[in-house]
């Protein structure tokens, strides 16, 4: 688990909005104002100035890449209020059009991600097979923003041998970093679309690109993995999540009705569903069953911010997966061999008190607080 503090935006700084948050070192995040002081302790924290590529090399993604690539399950969420940043640390400020195209070094956790899977790949003698779907859920409804055509509600299934699924998901093949990279702006430059149409649209969906790698080869060697059996690679699938979720802002009881209260009522579902799911997890004994995940990844590497959600097997049905459509889909990275990298983001400003501090108790949840009255 890592928290990001953004910096203070230039229209904060002007009309004089104060900086609350302020990192103490060590994975400290200390929050102060006039009624609130209060201290996080987290993995890692990254300020107001560290770059795209401290975030990358200190929040453990690239050891979670090569996870993907040896067949485990891989996830990243940004989550926190709408604006704290959450875009801007898994892509980067988008490019403003094709041909200006935002300059190296501001390209998000994504991107960077991608160059390093490829090179893995290249390395390996290409025996990697990698393609890419790019989903969004809005309203409880899953829609693919790789097919071209109008945006349609695609059924989420479930069979036995898939977990849950969705239906005529798009899936598209690629083996450069140009072609990825053009498949996050499609999809991206669609959701934006949509949200031209439908106001506060993106806000309000998440958007969920996954990777999916195959090794093509089987290895001789076995990989790290293995030797856990079931738990890990059956023909060694691996994938790699990013999520972008909805903002997590409390929509104020006054002034949300119609439209507005239904988003609020599927953002609300999901991000609880997922509060709900990493409760049950922390909440649970260290039994006989402990994680081979856990005993893999601890004593961490060294990014150790990889927050592991890996559950004891045949306790699975206490995780309330089916409460929405987003949990349902992460299904397979919540649980089994999954391993989840959750990134925090929040706002600095004095204006955005109550959600900062509502995301960081959010974040909390898997890990330890100390609180100073
Ligand atoms: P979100 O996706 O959480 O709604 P964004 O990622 O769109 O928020 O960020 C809101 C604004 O703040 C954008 O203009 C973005 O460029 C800027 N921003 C966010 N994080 C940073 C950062 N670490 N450094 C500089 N600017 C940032
Ligand atoms: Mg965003």
């Amino acid at each position: 688990l890592t928290v990001r503090v953004r910096p203070l935006t230039c229209t904060e700084t002007r009309r004089g909005d104060q900086q609350v948050v302020h990192s103490l070192g060590d994975g400290a995040v200390h929050v102060s104002a006039a009624r609130h002081d209060a201290t996080f302790g987290f993995s890692a924290v990254f300020d107001a100035g560290a770059s795209q590529e401290a975030v990358f090399e200190g929040s453990g993604m690239r050891q979670l890449v090569e996870m993907a690539i040896d067949g485990f399950s891989c996830t990243v969420f940004a989550f926190g209020q709408t604006g704290s940043g959450k875009t801007y640390t898994l892509m980067g400020p988008l490019a403003q059009s094709e041909t200006q195209p935002a300059s190296p070094a501001l390209l998000g956790l994504m991107q960077r991600s991608f160059t390093c899977l490829l090179e893995q790949s290249r390395s390996r003698g290409s025996d990697l097979a990698l393609s890419a779907s790019y989903l969004e859920i809005y309203n409880e409804q899953v829609r693919d923003l790789l097919s071209p055509g109008p945006p349609c509600a695609l059924p989420l299934r479930w069979s036995k041998t898939r977990g849950f699924y969705v239906e005529n998901q798009l899936s598209v093949e690629f083996e450069s970093l140009e072609a990825i990279v053009s498949l996050l702006l499609q999809g991206s430059q669609r959701r934006r679309t949509s949200a031209h149409a439908l106001n506060r649209h993106s806000s309000r969906s998440h958007a969920l690109l996954t990777i999916h790698i195959r090794s093509r080869t089987v290895s001789a060697h076995p990989a790290p993995g293995e030797s856990w059996g079931a738990s890990a690679c059956p023909g060694k699938q691996g994938t790699l999540c990013f999520v972008d979720l909805a903002g997590s802002e409390r929509v104020k009881e006054t002034g949300s009705s119609g439209e507005l209260s239904v988003e609020a009522n599927s953002i609300n579902r999901s991000l609880l569903a997922l509060g709900k799911s990493w409760g049950t997890r922390h909440g649970s004994p260290a039994g006989p069953h402990r994680s081979p995940v856990t005993s893999f990844v601890a004593p961490p590497p060294a990014g150790h911010c990889i927050s592991l959600l890996a559950k004891p097997r045949g306790k699975r049905t206490h995780i309330p997966y089916r409460d929405s459509k987003l949990t349902r889909l992460l299904a397979r990275s919540l649980g089994g061999s999954g391993i989840t990298l959750m990134v925090a983001c929040i706002s600095p400003s004095s204006r955005c008190l109550s959600e900062t501090l509502s995301t960081l108790h959010y974040a909390s949840r898997a890990r330890r607080v100390t609180s100073r009255p």
